[in-house]
């Protein structure tokens, strides 16, 4: 079994003392940070994007382009079953909503107008994640 294939369970109130307020608010209670105001979105480290709830790895800098959308955008999961995807009704629209598949955290949405050849834009709050920059070798 992978490490991401072990679900991770926790009370709410477990979840409340380990977030901090914004990432409880956007990963346990589906939130969304204003466009344009978290730290990741115009990060161009190399590195991996793990999930700020469980710590599992989401995705890779190498998927990471600059959509202009005010969220942190990637083309691709680190892997399929990294991510959760899930038809979201509110607002009165049509999107689906992009969950962690090890601890359930609302991570974002994934949008059909990313660049090809995916085309796809996995459109993901700061808040949700924690980077992870690339070692450099020697360093
Ligand atoms: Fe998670």
């Amino acid at each position: 079994m992978s490490e991401s294939a072990e679900k991770v369970e926790r009370s709410d109130t477990a979840w409340r003392e380990l977030l901090t307020p914004e990432q409880y608010r956007v990963l346990r209670q589906k939130g969304t940070e204003l466009p344009f105001t978290g730290v990741l979105t115009e990060n161009r480290a190399t590195g991996s994007y793990h999930c700020a709830g469980c710590g599992a790895l989401l995705f890779d800098s190498k998927a990471k382009f600059e959509s202009g959308c005010g969220w942190p955008s990637f083309t691709i999961p680190a892997e399929t079953a990294a991510v959760e995807e899930h038809e979201d009704l509110s607002l009165g629209i049509r999107r689906v909503e992009v969950t962690c598949a090890r601890c359930g955290g609302h991570l974002g949405h994934v949008f059909p107008d990313g660049p090809l050849p995916d085309g796809l834009r996995y459109c993901i709050n700061s808040a949700s994640l924690r980077f992870e920059r690339a070692k450099v070798p020697g360093s």
